[in-house]
Formats: C-alpha cells, structure tokens, sequence
C-alpha cells in the first residue's frame, strides 16, 4: 500500500518513515506528487483542522491516500501553550533554545512542569471520510535543557513513560513513545482491520 505524507518537515517525514518502515505500508513524500506546491498555510483552530487543510491541498494532486499530521506541545504553566502555534512560538523568539529557555523559566516560576506531547493525524482519500488518529503523551519539562538527538522541543521533555528528555534517546526510543508513534500505530491498526 502507498501512502503519501503531507509533510515538508523532514525531521517529521523522517520519524514517519521510520515508524512505517517495520510496515507493508510505502511511504511516498509530497515533493514527488506535488515538487511546486510551496509553503501551505495552516490557519486552523485545532490540530485536526490544520491537519486536515494540509491533507487536502496535497490530495489535489494525487489519487493516493494522503496523511498529514499536525503537533504541538502544551504547557500547563503557559495555559496549554504554545499548542498549535508550537513552531511559530520558536520562530517568534529565535529559535528552540531561546523558546525553550523561555519556558522553563515560566515554569520555574509557577512551580508548574506538566506538559504534553498532541499529534493528530489525517488519513484522506482512503475512505469517503477522513479519518483521524490522536497520539498523547503526558509528562514534564526539565529544568535544564539536554541536547542531543530529535528536534524541536525534544531536549526539554520527559514522558511519563521515560526517564530521559527524548533527546537524549536515539531515534528507535523516541519513535516507539512519541506521539507521533501513537497516533500511527492506531493508524497501522486501523489499516491493518480495514484493507
Ligand atoms: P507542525 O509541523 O505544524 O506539526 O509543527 C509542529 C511543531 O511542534 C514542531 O515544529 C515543533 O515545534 C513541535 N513538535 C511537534 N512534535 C515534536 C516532537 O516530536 N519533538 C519536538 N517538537 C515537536
């Protein structure tokens, strides 16, 4: 099966094909359908409306199924902050670093940690309604930062289920608790009862 993946973000379309490659399941890049389409605007509410936009701008130039995903990562101390607008919060301030420094003073001064990871994914074009899958990951920011490997937020975010930020993990590690890799292994599921 042959899915394409809606994404420009190669950090992201990395993870993903990685995540599907233990899968019958061919994961093609939008560049191959789609080489001229630009910078594609998310200007949804939600994650699954952002999602969905992305999803359905690629699927005009394809007869293929077609994901999409859109994440962000939510900060109690920030009233579940910077949420959909994740990377442009980064953007805004110069960078992850200056981003994530910014942050855990903020919780530093709440006394607040709590943050998750949201992944929502679109499967399009495969049945007559798209179909989502979430993908959560509850668990803290650190105090300091801890570089190392992933991308975006990853050096400052412990899951519940870890011990480590997800940098400090190789990719194999963090793709199997993210929440991207919850939100495709639903996905998998679903494709794998509904053929
Ligand atoms: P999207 O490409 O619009 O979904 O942007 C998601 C943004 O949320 C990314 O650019 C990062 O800022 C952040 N983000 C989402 N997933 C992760 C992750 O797995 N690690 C670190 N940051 C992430």
């Amino acid at each position: 099966m042959k899915i394409v993946l809606a994404s420009s973000n190669k950090n992201k379309v990395r993870e993903i094909k990685q995540i599907f490659s233990s899968f019958n399941i061919e994961i093609i890049g939008m560049d191959e359908v789609a080489p001229n389409i630009g910078d594609i605007e998310e200007n949804g509410n939600t994650y699954y409306e952002n999602a969905l936009i992305k999803a359905k701008a690629i699927s005009k130039y394809t007869s293929l199924p077609v994901m999409s995903d859109d994440s962000g990562l939510e900060v109690s101390a920030l009233d579940n902050k910077p949420g959909i607008y994740s990377a442009r919060y980064a953007e805004k301030l110069g960078g992850y670093i200056p981003a994530m420094k910014k942050i855990i003073k903020i919780c530093k001064e709440k006394g607040v940690f709590d943050a998750k990871f949201i992944c929502c994914i679109v499967l399009y074009n495969y049945k007559d309604e798209p179909l989502r899958f979430d993908g959560i990951v509850p668990g803290k920011i650190t105090a300091e930062i801890h570089e190392g490997n992933g991308f975006g937020y990853d050096p400052f975010f412990i899951s519940n289920e870890l011990e480590k930020t997800f940098a400090e993990y190789p990719s194999e590690i963090k793709n199997k608790y993210s929440h991207r890799a919850k939100a495709l292994e639903k996905m998998v599921n679903y494709l794998k009862e509904n053929k």
